[in-house]
C-alpha cells in the first residue's frame, strides 16, 4: 500500500526562498578580492539570486546547461550556487589550483558554456580560452568600476548583469533527481572524474550535515567556510546554512592565521571548517600572538587525518571542539564523524582523544563496508582492515560520461570503491590506515603519483621512478622521488627537479629527490608502493 503523504521534491530553489522568507535578516558577510568587507541578507542575496536566473536566459542558458565558476568563497560565488541550479542548470565549480591539461580536460569534457570567474582567476582563463572550445561567454565577478583589461572575448561584467534584471522570478519546481551541481576529483590516477550531485543528494546531505550528530548547524550559528567552494560545494555548508538560517562569512582570499581571526572576532564566528593545514597556520598564528578564539564553539576539521595534537590544541587551549570527518568529492563529501557517544564520555581522557581522532561514526544514510583482497568482508573487531566500500542517497552512483572510470568504482552490488584501506572498531567507528589508490594529499589537494613518475621518466638519465607521500607538519603529505639511473649515468637531484619544473606545477615537484639502485617490484612487474613507504618510513624531508 503506497503511503498518502505529499511528494513534494526537494530542491536547492527552495533552500534559498526558505532562507529569505524565514531568516531574510540574516547575515551573509564576505571579504572581497577588492578590498572591503561586503554584507548583506539572504534577503538581498535571493534578490540577485534571481535576478541572476533572468539573466541566464537571456545569455541562453537553460536546464541541463554547464555554467562553471573558478572563485574563491564570496557572496557572488554564494549567488550563483542558488540561481544556476535553482534553473535547472549545472554549477561546476572549477578548482584553480589544477594544472593547464586538467583545467583544458574538465572544461571541455563538461561542456561548459558559461564561465564565472573572480578577478584573481582572470590571467589563468586568458591563458586557457583558446582551449575551451564550447564556452560561450565570460562573466568577470566584480563591478564596472573594478573591470580589468582583458583578452578574453566579450569578457561581461557581474554587477552589470545583476543590476540589467528584475527579480520577478518564481524559482521553477522539476524532478529532485535533476542535476544540479559537478566537481571534478582528481583524488585518483588518470584524468579527472566529474561526480553530478542532484537537487535530493544535496538536500539530504545538508539534513544529515546540519544534525547533532554530524556538524550540528543552526539558526544560532555564524559559520567560515574556509574549505573552498570549489572543494566539494565547501563541503555542503552554502547549502546546509540556508537551510537552517545561519549567518555565513566568507574568507575570500585571505586564508592565513591572521585574517581569519580577525574575520572570526569580528563576525562573531561559532563554528569553521577546513583541511588540517589551514588549522595549522592559525594555531601558529595564536601561538605567536598569545590572541584567544573566544567565541569560535566549533571546527571541523577535514580532508585529511587530524594530528591528535590538533584536537588537543583546540580542545584544551582554546576551548574549541574539535570534530574530525571523513568523507570524499564522491560522498558530497560528510560521510563519517569522529564524535564521541554518551558512554565514551566517562572515559580517560587519552581515551577520549583517541576516539575524536578516528575517522568516525558514519551518519545514517552511509553504509560501510571493510572488504579484505579475498572480496572477505572485514568483522568491526578494529583490527582485521581492507578496502572501504560505501553507499547511499549522497553518494556517486556512476561518473559523468566515464563508463571507464565507473566501470572501475564500483562493486558488483553497486557499492562505491573509496580506495582508502580501514578498520571498523566493534562500536562502529572507522579508522584509515593505508590508501589502495597512488596519490598524496598535499595541504588538501591531490597530487597524482603517476603524472610525476611519467613526467620524470622523460628526464635521459633516469630508468625509473617511483613517488610516494611522506608525512608533512604543515602540509600532512609531500612527494618524495624515487629514482633508478640508467646504467653509467649519474643524474643530479637538481637536475631532476629542473626538468619537471615546466612539466607539472610548482606545487607538486618532489620535496626531495632519491637515488637509488633499485626499486622493489611485484609479482606482476608493479612497484611495490607499500615496501617503499615502509623503507622510506623514517625518511626526513628536507623541508621539514
Ligand atoms: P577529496 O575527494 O579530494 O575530498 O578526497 C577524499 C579523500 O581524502 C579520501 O578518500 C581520503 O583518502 C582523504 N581524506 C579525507 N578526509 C580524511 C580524513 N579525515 N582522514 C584521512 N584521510 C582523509
Amino acid at each position: 500500500m503506497r503511503g498518502l503523504m505529499m511528494d513534494r521534491p526537494l530542491l536547492i530553489g527552495a533552500l534559498i526562498q526558505y532562507a529569505a522568507e524565514y531568516h531574510g535578516d540574516t547575515e551573509i558577510v564576505a571579504r572581497t578580492i577588492e578590498g572591503p568587507i561586503h554584507r548583506y541578507t539572504y534577503c538581498e542575496a535571493e534578490r540577485r539570486a534571481k535576478q541572476l536566473a533572468r539573466a541566464f536566459k537571456r545569455l541562453g542558458i537553460g536546464p541541463g546547461d554547464r555554467v562553471a565558476t573558478i572563485a574563491w568563497n564570496n557572496h557572488r560565488h554564494f549567488e550563483l550556487y542558488f540561481a544556476i541550479s535553482g534553473i535547472g542548470a549545472v554549477c561546476h565549480t572549477i578548482n584553480p589550483r589544477l594544472f593547464a591539461d586538467q583545467l583544458r580536460y574538465i572544461v571541455n569534457h563538461a561542456e561548459d558554456k558559461l564561465l564565472f570567474l573572480d578577478l584573481t582567476f582572470v590571467p589563468i582563463a586568458e591563458k586557457m580560452a583558446g582551449e575551451w572550445a564550447k564556452l560561450r561567454h565570460y562573466v568577470i565577478m566584480t563591478d564596472r568600476a573594478h573591470m580589468p583589461q582583458t583578452s578574453l572575448p566579450g569578457a561581461l561584467c557581474y554587477e552589470d548583469l545583476v543590476a540589467g534584471e528584475t527579480a520577478d522570478f518564481v524559482w521553477p519546481e522539476f524532478d529532485e533527481n535533476t542535476a544540479s551541481s559537478l566537481c571534478y576529483t582528481s583524488g585518483t590516477t588518470g584524468n579527472p572524474k566529474g561526480v553530478l550531485y542532484t537537487h535530493r543528494s544535496t538536500l539530504l546531505h545538508s539534513f544529515a550535515i546540519c544534525s547533532a550528530n554530524a556538524v550540528g548547524i543552526s539558526m544560532r550559528d555564524s559559520i567560515l567556510p574556509v574549505v573552498p567552494m570549489f572543494h566539494v560545494n565547501a563541503w555542503g555548508v552554502p547549502y546546509a546554512a540556508a537551510m537552517s538560517g545561519a549567518k555565513l562569512v566568507f574568507p575570500g582570499p585571505k586564508l592565513d592565521g591572521a585574517s581569519l581571526h580577525e574575520l572570526f572576532m569580528e563576525e562573531k564566528v561559532t563554528l569553521s571548517l577546513g583541511v588540517p593545514t589551514v588549522w595549522l597556520g592559525l594555531l601558529q598564528y595564536l601561538e605567536q600572538t598569545g590572541k584567544r578564539l573566544d567565541g569560535l564553539k566549533r571546527v571541523t576539521v577535514g580532508g585529511s587525518a587530524v594530528p591528535r595534537s590538533m584536537i588537543e590544541a583546540f580542545e584544551e587551549k582554546y576551548g574549541v571542539q574539535c570534530i574530525h570527518g571523513w568523507g570524499m568529492t564522491e560522498m558530497s563529501p560528510v560521510g563519517t564523524l569522529g564524535l564521541p557517544k554518551l558512554k565514551h564520555l566517562e572515559r580517560s581522557r587519552d581515551e577520549l582523544l583517541a576516539i575524536k581522532a578516528k575517522q568516525g561514526l558514519p551518519m545514517f544514510g552511509v553504509d560501510m563496508k571493510v572488504v579484505a583482497a579475498d572480496g572477505k568482508v572485514q568483522p568491526h573487531d578494529g583490527k582485521a582492515s581492507g578496502e572501504l566500500l560505501v553507499r547511499g542517497p549522497w553518494i556517486v552512483g556512476a561518473y559523468f560520461n566515464d563508463d571507464q572510470a565507473t566501470a572501475a568504482a564500483f562493486d558488483e552490488a553497486g557499492w562505491f570503491r573509496t580506495g582508502d584501506v580501514a578498520t571498523i572498531d566493534d562500536d562502529g567507528y572507522m579508522i584509515i590506515v593505508d590508501r589502495s589508490k597512488d596519490v598524496i594529499k598535499s595541504g588538501g589537494e591531490w597530487i597524482s603519483s603517476i603524472d610525476v613518475e611519467n613526467a620524470a621518466m622523460g628526464h635521459p638519465d633516469v630508468a625509473e621512478a617511483a613517488v610516494i607521500g611522506l608525512p608533512h607538519p604543515k602540509w600532512d603529505e609531500r612527494p618524495l622521488l624515487i629514482v633508478v639511473p640508467k646504467p653509467g649515468r649519474q643524474p643530479s637531484k637538481e637536475s631532476i627537479v629542473a626538468f619537471l619544473g615546466d612539466k607539472i606545477a610548482r606545487w607538486q615537484l618532489p620535496d626531495d629527490v632519491v637515488i637509488v639502485p633499485e626499486i622493489p617490484h611485484g609479482a606482476t612487474g608493479k612497484v611495490l608502493k607499500t615496501r617503499l613507504r615502509e623503507q622510506f618510513k623514517d625518511y626526513r624531508l628536507p623541508t621539514i
